[in-house]
């Protein structure tokens, strides 16, 4: 009875959310919008590069459908109060935990946050979570069909109909949390084998707050892509207070539209961001940092310059004898005497293993 009320208030949040841009100017009433934040919305500076559009994704993302708090509509709204420009439901196929959503429609979910996101202009992608102990783990699938045709029960005999249903639908696939719920990463036979055929397309490097170094180790071997998610659970005013950035997929799209979403993520073009690391391909690290930081050369003799982060990302460079990094804070100038031709390592941005991007500034 209590979670019927929980699920029911949650709804009337949701509800409460859309109606809460329409300003109330009476002589009785003044609504003051600055005191509460479902009107605002974080700007996450993060530049577009190399003519694409940068969108801030996450892939990964629950609802109160299956085990999760939020209602789909208020995931919407919580993203977009989080500065996000698309996200996935990816709710749990195998598993209901709430009560009165045993038997929902396993599509519901999706639809209500798509037009949620319709209402207020953020992209919303159809998914759904492949769930099973490991090996196997847990898989997600974006740009469902149909999320009611995925086996419904959580056996290990039908794990192999649960990822053919993903084929069929031509989905978008990643292996979630390689290190979870047993602190160890292994790459099994099956995660190697479908990985090298291209049939899994990405890990998760970044999961809520877990990384996964070794996954650096695969990449190398095996060049997937690698992407950074929330797998919220909770609420996100909860899990990422103000001034920490949710960990997001940079997605390098050429419109913003779930189609070009798609075209992307199978293009292979996004990064992932997390904790103020980036980790991906060289040309789309080095494209980030080309347009986040601009360099001034104030005195080229004893190599005096000025970098100005104009990105919400926290650079972090190393270069010379210097034995500790020094940080490029978001939107922040920084002079610094680094004299022409040195070789910076930039420690927050990562190629693969132990492996950081490196240039010069100028
Ligand atoms: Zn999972
Ligand atoms: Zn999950």
């Amino acid at each position: 009875m209590k979670r019927v009320y929980f699920i029911l208030l949650l709804a009337v949040a949701a509800t409460t959310a859309a109606t809460a841009g329409k300003p109330i100017q009476t002589n009785d009433v003044w609504r003051h919008p600055g005191a509460e934040r479902t009107n605002c919305r974080r700007n996450v500076c993060i530049p577009d590069i190399e003519g694409y559009r940068t969108l801030k994704c996450d892939f990964h993302v629950h609802t109160c459908f299956t085990d999760a708090q939020v209602y789909p509509a208020g995931r919407v709204n919580e993203a977009w109060n989080d500065g996000l420009d698309v996200i996935a439901i990816t709710d749990h196929f195998e598993i209901r935990k709430n009560k009165g959503m045993e038997t929902a429609d396993m599509n519901l979910p999706y639809e209500i946050a798509a037009a949620r996101g319709r209402e207020i202009g953020m992209l919303v992608i159809s998914g759904g979570e492949i769930t099973r102990h490991k090996p196997f783990g847990h898989i997600n699938a974006l740009f469902l069909k149909d999320a009611n045709r995925f086996p419904r029960d959580r056996t290990p005999e039908n794990e192999q109909a649960a990822l053919d249903e993903a084929f069929a639908q031509e989905a978008y696939i990643f292996w979630n949390h390689p290190g979870w719920p047993d602190d160890s990463c292994t790459l099994y036979p099956m995660h190697e084998r479908l990985l090298r055929e291209g049939k899994i397309h990405g890990v998760e490097i970044f999961n809520s707050k877990e990384h996964y170094p070794r996954v650096l180790q695969w990449y190398e071997q095996m060049g997937f892509s690698m992407l950074a998610n929330s797998d919220i659970h909770y609420m996100s005013g909860q899990q990422y207070p103000d001034g920490v950035l949710r960990p997001m997929t940079l997605v390098f799209a050429r419109e913003y539209t779930v189609e070009s979403v798609r075209e992307a993520l199978f293009a292979g073009r996004l990064v992932a961001l997390y904790d103020n690391t980036l980790a991906g391909a060289e040309k789309y690290i080095r494209a980030l940092v080309g347009e986040s930081l601009a360099v001034r050369v104030i005195d080229a003799r004893k190599g005096t310059i000025e970098l100005c982060n104009k990105s919400d990302i926290e650079y972090s460079i190393r270069y010379g004898d210097y034995m500790y990094p020094v940080a490029i804070y978001g939107h922040q100038t920084v002079r610094l005497n680094i004299p022409k031709g040195t070789r910076v390592t930039f420690v927050n941005c990562v190629l693969g293993y132990e492996k950081y991007f490196e240039t010069e500034l100028w």
